[in-house]
């Protein structure tokens, strides 16, 4: 029997075709079902159990450029044409517990949108603090705004190569250090947060976010939302304005009618200031979020201050500020922290920190493999740990994805998950990239796959009731039974 593998197609053993199989049955609820074929394989024997991705990888090894030791951006279309990249597209991957809402899915379907739909074309891409220029100018009716996208097409027709340039990373940023990379991101950021500051558009991209997780295999989804006191609000062209719930709200429309068609789709948001303003400042996007909570406490789940470690406030700045937050728990209103910690080469006193702050999760995480007795508190606390591995490797902080320290924590039974983060701005599509980087990178058999796939979705059972209500419990417990931490 023959299966391809891409570049490396060839011919293959039974195994690797049954390992395929196992990967493809989509619905394999791993308990021992009898109409489950992964079960029946399972049951012949801990040899099909335990299946070694091993024989996958062989001719990987043999190759000359090992693909996860290489820059993602020019890798992708290779991972893609392989057997194992269309196997794990179909593989249930449970929940992507990390993702920043602006960056999520394809930029090409920004610079499309807003070159082709009005009147989505007729919006400037910038001015994150105010209304959409579009409405600006329409209302008052005034000369001298910026032309909109499709005034600047009629002028160039190269125009949406250029923008879209602009808005992803590329094979030579390789070169780039990753403080030089970060400045890259942030200029992607400030160019699409007028964008999003329209409704319609944000309602747009975010649908076609949710859909093609699902496509995808991803049940559950959380987003990193802007929740500033003093700006990042959304707006309608008639100058209609939504702040706090009420931007929260424009979401919950999106997932609730995408929850119609899709019923097993669950959607929470954490909403973010972000670490480079001052702890004063936070303070206030804390009492913000706190207001926001107490109105939609379903749907805000966590809180959490993302942003370039090694260039923001560290988070010792504004601890007194989370204290703070947690004495407003004991009052009874919970704002659990989802904290972006332990993202950098240099220090991991934020990573200790956060955990001494009793972070329910921690964003990215990977130095804290430098402190033993620290993961041994996160494995007993039962705090997730976010991986996001290709938003490691694209922004420097390690080139060979076989090194990333994720794979230890994994090993040490470390409530290990794998998210995405930013994959519209690589071109990497929901979360199947970047588990095939780890499988691949990390050789990992079948068990470690679904392990990891668990944890993200029985993960949340151990943060907070909180983010579970009654329906998705049950069926989440029925898709992904077992224990939250790997088996040894
Ligand atoms: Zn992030």
């Amino acid at each position: 029997m023959v299966v391809g593998l891409g570049t490396n197609a060839g011919t293959y053993s039974l195994d690797e075709v049954l390992y395929s199989l196992w990967l493809a049955y989509g619905n394999c609820c791993f308990v021992g079902a009898w109409q489950c074929l992964a079960c029946w394989l399972a049951f012949l024997g801990p040899r099909y159990f335990l299946f070694p991705i091993e024989l996958l990888l062989r001719k990987q090894r043999l190759v000359d450029r090992f693909l996860p030791s290489t820059y993602f951006p020019r890798v992708r279309a290779l991972i893609e044409n392989t057997t194992l990249y269309k196997v794990l597209r179909q593989m249930p991957k449970g929940g992507a517990l990390h993702l920043h809402v602006s960056a999520s899915f394809s930029m090409t379907w920004v610079v499309n949108q807003g070159a082709d739909d009005p009147p989505l074309g007729s919006l400037a891409f910038y001015n994150a603090t105010q209304a959409p220029r579009a409405c600006r100018c329409r209302a008052r009716r005034s000369e001298g705004c910026a032309p909109g996208t499709h005034v600047l097409i009629q002028k160039d027709k190269d125009f949406p190569q250029k923008l879209l340039k602009l808005l992803t990373v590329h094979e030579e940023d390789e070169s780039l250090t990753s403080a030089e990379i970060w400045k890259k991101f942030a200029d992607i950021f400030i160019r699409v947060a007028g964008f999003f500051t329209y409704r319609e558009a944000l309602e747009g991209y975010f649908w076609a976010t949710m859909l093609e997780f699902l496509e995808d295999g991803v049940t559950h989804l959380e987003f990193r939302v802007d929740l500033f006191h003093d700006q990042g609000f959304l707006f309608d062209l008639d100058g209609r304005e939504y702040r706090g719930a009420a931007a929260l709200d424009v979401y919950q429309k999106q997932i609730q009618k995408m929850q119609v068609r899709h019923p097993e789709l669950t959607v929470k948001l954490i909403g973010t200031s972000i670490r480079m303003r001052s702890p004063q400042v936070i303070a206030e996007d804390l009492a913000f979020a706190l207001e926001v909570k107490a109105q939609r406490p379903d749907l805000l789940v966590g809180w959490d201050a993302p942003g370039e470690e090694d260039a923001g406030h560290p988070t010792l700045d504004y601890a007194r500020q989370l204290l703070e937050l947690k004495k407003q728990a004991k009052a009874g209103l919970e704002l659990p922290l989802m904290l972006h910690d332990g993202e950098s080469d240099w220090s991991t006193m934020n990573t200790v920190d956060a955990v001494l702050l009793g972070a329910k999760r921690l964003g990215h995480g990977f130095n804290i493999v430098r402190h033993p007795l620290l993961m041994e508190k996160v494995r007993e606390d039962g705090v997730a740990i976010e991986v996001c591995p290709i938003s490691n490797q694209v922004l420097r902080y390690l080139s060979d994805l076989r090194i990333h320290p994720g794979l230890q924590m994994l090993k040490m039974g470390l409530p290990v998950t794998i998210s995405s983060d930013d994959p519209g701005i690589w071109g990497a599509r929901g979360l199947s990239h970047d588990f095939w980087e780890v499988a691949v990178a990390w050789q990992l058999n079948t068990r470690a796959l679904k392990t990891l796939a668990r944890n993200s979705r029985l993960g949340l059972k151990g943060i907070s009731e909180l983010l579970l209500n009654r329906t998705f419990k049950a069926t989440e417990l029925e898709i992904f039974p077992g224990h939250f931490v790997t088996k040894r």
